[in-house]
């Protein structure tokens, strides 16, 4: 019997009268953009997070680019961002004709090292993107210290993270601006592409909604050069449908990740929680020295694993303009050479669970 990496079908069947009929209701309509669905996401999403706007917007990678648009970032500027991250985060600064500027991570916890960033900053930086990396907040309480000491703008990447916590505040709170993906395969997932910004800033938020709808806000009154980055309305009546659910199912990803934590035995590191923060395990993600072997095994067995992310982003072709050389992001790179991200979904079974254990723990005991 195989075991997926995630299953999204097994999601659908639980809830699929309630998302039968947001479509159909949506195909009725026949109001296929924009429109009261569209606006009622985005007021239910704000509500969720905490935060005062949320403006849809196409995808994640577009949330961040507005963002960062919003937030004054432009040619010339510089934009501190993780090392280890999926390539978006890096890719939106030069969206805006911005320069990413890479920093090593934490190894226990994956996420940006504050103690780096100082270090990189320099009368061209403009803002910090710290992402909650695979569920888990980044350190925000450093970051915002140093933000607010340098007059750094803080955009909060939260496309892995819907519902992550940091001393009891939602992330998406707590910077200036945050931008979510609504990815299928994300905690709160569209059937597509999708994706949204929060702020309680409303000047941001009006430029976010200007930029991604053709400049304007009312029509044919084209303010600044926008351009078309709206979130789709089947999308949206499908997320409204869903977020209810959303607690539900981080609570589910909780309890799959507490069983990995106390079946697996010696030979892999697990993830680390600080006591402070909320870890919503959008992926569970070990660490083996013998990772290319595990994964193998597992795939032998038909187990889904997969790898986020294989390469440094520095390292990455697309960016080997910058001259970057092995050794200059030691943690990110072992991090890469160690990491394997296990099945995990809401409805994964104990008994799946059991199994995909079971191999590991076996791998590790010859
Ligand atoms: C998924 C993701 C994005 C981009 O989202 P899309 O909706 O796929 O464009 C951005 N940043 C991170 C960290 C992500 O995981």
């Amino acid at each position: 019997m195989s075991i997926p990496f995630v299953d999204l079908k097994a999601q659908y069947e639980s809830i699929k009268n309630e998302i039968d009929s947001a479509i159909e209701s949506v195909v009725n309509q026949t109001s296929f953009i924009g429109g009261s669905v569209v606006r009622d996401f985005e007021a239910a999403f704000a509500e969720y997070v905490g935060v005062k706007n949320c403006v849809g917007v196409a995808n994640g990678t577009d949330a961040i680019e507005i963002a960062l648009r919003a937030l004054g970032v432009g040619p010339g500027d510089e934009v501190i961002v993780p090392a280890l991250t999926w390539i978006s985060t890096a890719g939106a600064v030069n969206s805006v004709g911005g320069e990413p500027i890479f920093v090593d991570v934490l190894e226990d916890q994956r996420t940006i090292n504050p103690a780096l960033i100082e270090e990189k900053i320099t009368q061209k930086t403009k803002a910090i993107i710290p992402v909650h990396f695979y569920g888990l907040p980044a350190q925000m309480n450093e970051i915002m210290t140093l933000a607010r000491k340098h007059n750094l703008k803080v955009l909060e990447d939260s496309a892995q993270a819907h519902g992550a916590q940091i001393d009891g505040n939602l992330v998406g709170t707590i910077g200036d601006i945050a931008t979510f993906s609504f990815y299928p395969g994300k905690n709160l997932g569209a059937y597509g592409d999708a994706g949204a910004i929060v702020t309680n800033n409303d000047d941001s938020a009006n430029t976010c909604r200007m930029v991604s709808n053709h400049g304007q806000l009312t029509k044919h009154d084209h303010q600044i050069i926008g351009r078309n980055s709206r979130l789709d309305t089947m999308q949206a009546a499908i997320l409204k449908a869903k977020l209810p659910y959303l607690d539900e199912w981080t609570e589910a990803r909780i309890r799959v990740a507490s069983w990995y934590n106390e079946q697996l035995r010696d030979g892999v590191t697990k993830p680390t929680i600080p006591l402070n923060m909320k870890h919503v395990f959008h992926l569970y993600v070990i660490q083996s020295p013998k990772r290319d072997d595990l994964m193998n095994s597992l795939k032998q067995e038909n187990i889904g694993c997969a790898l986020h992310y294989p390469t440094p982003l520095p390292h990455l072709k697309s960016y080997a303009y910058q001259n970057h050389k092995i050794g200059d992001f030691p943690v990110a790179e072992k991090l890469c050479s160690e990491i394997l991200s296990l099945p995990i979904f809401p409805e994964l079974s104990e008994e799946d669970l059991d199994r995909v254990c079971d191999i590991i723990n076996e791998f590790n005991s010859i």
